[in-house]
C-alpha cells in the first residue's frame, strides 16, 4: 500500500499538489522563456559570473546580465544519496549526528512529568480552549465544511509560547553584576566548577562587572541539560530552544529542533491539525513564521536541519523561500552526501520500529518533501515575474484561505538588546549579516 495513499488528505487542499506544481513549472517556463528572449535582444553583450540555470526549458540561452537565478544546491531535488568520502563531509556528518542527538534527551517520562509542574496548566488549557472555540467560529461563519486555522494542540502551544516568553524564560546577554548591578563585560571562557559540570554546562562565559571599584567576577554556564534550564530559566536562543522544545514534549506535541548554521535553532511543532510542521521560536514568540529570519531579520542562510525522536530532515527550503536573495552557499558536503546523512540518521532512529511506523513516517516524508518542493517553485513564481503564485493558486483552487505564510509586518529582532542585536546584523535594516564573528556570543 502507498502510505501517502493511505494518509488523510488535508481538509482545504482540493488541488492536487504535482498536478499544481507541474502546472506551475509549465507556466513559468513560458514566461522564463519570454523573459530571456526579451533580454536577449535588449543587452546583447552584457556578462555574468553565474551560470544560467539549467533547470528550465531548453534550449539555453548564454548567461545574461538579469538571467533568473540559479538555485545551485537548494535546486537539485534528484540527486542520489552518496555516503561521505573527504574529510570535510565526514567532520559534517559527525557534527549532524551529534546535534541529531539533542531531542532525544527529552524523551524521559518521568522528567516530562515533573518538568510539568512548572508550567501552569490550568491557564494554558484554558487559553487554548478560548483560542480554539475562537477559530472554530471563524471558520463556521465562513461557511460549511470550513476549517478552523488552528486545532485545539496547536493552541495549547501557541499558549505555552504567549506564556514561557512572557513570564517564564529570560534573555541573558551579559549578566549583571550580582553585586551592584551594574552591566559586565566579557572576559572569555572558563573551566566548569564541579556542580556546574554535574549540572551539564561544559562551558562557563567569565564577565566581569563594568564599574573598577566593584570588579565582581560573574560566571555564566551555558546549561545543555533541559531539565536544569527549568530552574535557571535564562539563556540565549540555544537555552530558549532547548527549553521551551522540551516543554512542547512535554504537553505531547511532536517536535524538532532545528538547527541553523547562522547560529540559531529554533522549534519546529508538528500540527496535527494541518499535517504539516510549525516552525515556532520560543525567543521571538514566533509562531508559524518560517520567513522571520530572512524577510525579517535580513540575514542569509546556508542550512537549517530539524532533528526529532523519529527523523531529520533538511528544511532550509521552508526558512529561505528566495534563494537567490537569502541563500548562503552550502559548502559544508556535497548535496549527495547530505542525503546520505539525512538518510543515515532517520534510518537510526526507526531502527526498531515497527514496519506500520515507518510507512506512517516515510509518507510523512514526502508529503513533507513536496510542501519544500512548493516553496521553491512559488519562489521562483516571485522572483522571474510579476505573477503572483496566490493568484495562480487561487485561481485554479476553491481556497479562500490567504497564505498565512505570506511576509505581513515581519520585524527585526525582538530577543537581546539593541546593541547586540545591530552587531549581528539583525535588527532588519542593517546589511546582511554584517557582523564580525568574533563579537559573536555563542548560541
Ligand atoms: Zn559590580
Amino acid at each position: 500500500m502507498d502510505p501517502s495513499q493511505a494518509a488523510p488528505r488535508a481538509a482545504s487542499a482540493a488541488v492536487d499538489p504535482d498536478r499544481l506544481a507541474q502546472e506551475l513549472t509549465e507556466r513559468f517556463r513560458q514566461v522564463l522563456s519570454t523573459k530571456r528572449m526579451t533580454e536577449l535582444s535588449t543587452m546583447s553583450s552584457s556578462r555574468s559570473s553565474s551560470p544560467a540555470p539549467r533547470d528550465f526549458g531548453t534550449p539555453q540561452p548564454p548567461p545574461t546580465h538579469n538571467a533568473p537565478p540559479s538555485y545551485r544546491s537548494l535546486r537539485n531535488i534528484p540527486l542520489v544519496p552518496q555516503a561521505p568520502q573527504d574529510a570535510r563531509s565526514m567532520r559534517f556528518k559527525h557534527m549532524l549526528h551529534s546535534l541529531s542527538n539533542m531531542p532525544l534527551k527529552w524523551e524521559n517520562p518521568g522528567l516530562l512529568d515533573e518538568a510539568l509542574r512548572a508550567v501552569p496548566l490550568e491557564q494554558i488549557y484554558n487559553e487554548a480552549e478560548e483560542e480554539s472555540q475562537i477559530l472554530q467560529a471563524e471558520a463556521e461563519s465562513l461557511g460549511a465544511g470550513k476549517k478552523a486555522a488552528w486545532g485545539y494542540q496547536d493552541c495549547v502551544i501557541r499558549a505555552l509560547l504567549r506564556w514561557f516568553k512572557r513570564t517564564f524564560f529570560t534573555w541573558v546577554n551579559n549578566p549583571a553584576c550580582s553585586r551592584c548591578y551594574s552591566p559586565t563585560v566579557g572576559v572569555g571562557i572558563t573551566t566548569p566548577l564541579p556542580d556546574e559540570q554535574a549540572r551539564g554546562a561544559n562551558q562557563v562565559e567569565l564577565y566581569r562587572c563594568s564599574v573598577e571599584q566593584c570588579g565582581r567576577y560573574e560566571r555564566y554556564p551555558r546549561y545543555n541539560d533541559a531539565f536544569v534550564l527549568l530552574q535557571t530559566r535564562r539563556g540565549r536562543c540555544g537555552e530558549w530552544a532547548n527549553c521551551f522544545s522540551m516543554l512542547c514534549r512535554a504537553v505531547g506535541s511532536r517536535v524538532r529542533w532545528v538547527w541553523n548554521s547562522e547560529d540559531h535553532v529554533w522549534t519546529e511543532v508538528y500540527s496535527v491539525h494541518r499535517k504539516r510542521w510549525v516552525h515556532v521560536d520560543a525567543c521571538e514568540e514566533a509562531w508559524d513564521k518560517p520567513r522571520l529570519y530572512t524577510d525579517g531579520w535580513g540575514r542569509k542562510l546556508a542550512y537549517c536541519i530539524a532533528f526529532s525522536v523519529d527523523g531529520a530532515m533538511d528544511v532550509t527550503r521552508r526558512y529561505v523561500r528566495n534563494p537567490s536573495k537569502h541563500s548562503l552557499e552550502r559548502t559544508r558536503a556535497p548535496e549527495a552526501v547530505l542525503l546520505h546523512i539525512m538518510d543515515e540518521i532517520r534510518a537510526l532512529r526507526r531502527n526498531n520500529m515497527s514496519k506500520q511506523d515507518k510507512f506512517r513516517l516515510e509518507g510523512e516524508d514526502m508529503r513533507e518533501a513536496r510542501e519544500l518542493r512548493g516553496y521553491i517553485i512559488s519562489g521562483i513564481a516571485g522572483e522571474v515575474s510579476e505573477i503572483k503564485a496566490e493568484d495562480i493558486i487561487n485561481g485554479c483552487s476553491s481556497r479562500t484561505r490567504t497564505d498565512p505564510d505570506a511576509p505581513k509586518a515581519l520585524e527585526g529582532r525582538t530577543s537581546g538588546n539593541s546593541q547586540w542585536i545591530r552587531n549581528r546584523g539583525e535588527d532588519g535594516r542593517s546589511a546582511q549579516n554584517q557582523q564580525d564573528p568574533r563579537n559573536n556570543h555563542p548560541r
